[in-house]
């Protein structure tokens, strides 16, 4: 599973990626697909499917993460972010890695609260 893991790889730096922030356990890096400008994916570099395996012990630091990536883009213009986090297909998960989408937001940006 974490051989193919195409969010595995990025963790690993097996392909190019923009690191936007990094610490020992999260890397942030811009979404392939971006819903909004500067919209980025905070993940574990662990493999975890989604919330339900992921360790209540990463809690804090996640958190800690969520906010230096709020800083940096607050810093780059962002009045505000909307954090976006899907579990299983019928939710819309696509990669299954554990994420959470990380969406800056401008007043006036013409998007809704699910950024669309
Ligand atoms: P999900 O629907 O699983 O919550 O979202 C997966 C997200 O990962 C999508 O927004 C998609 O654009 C992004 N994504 C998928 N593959 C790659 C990739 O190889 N590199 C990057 N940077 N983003 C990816
Ligand atoms: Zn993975």
């Amino acid at each position: 599973m974490e051989k193919e893991c195409i969010f595995c790889k990025i963790a690993r730096k097996e392909i190019p990626v923009e690191v936007i922030f990094e610490n020992d356990n999260f890397i942030v890096f811009p979404d392939a697909h971006p819903k909004v400008e500067g919209h980025c994916l905070i993940i574990p570099k662990k493999h975890f499917t989604n919330i339900l395996d992921f360790p209540d012990s990463l809690g804090a630091e996640l958190i800690e993460t969520v906010k230096k990536v709020a800083e940096i883009k607050i810093k780059q213009g962002a009045d505000g972010f909307n954090l976006m986090q899907n579990n299983f297909e019928s939710a819309g998960q696509v990669v299954m890695h554990m994420h959470f989408h990380f969406l800056p937001r401008k007043k006036g940006d013409g998007k809704n609260h699910y950024c669309v």
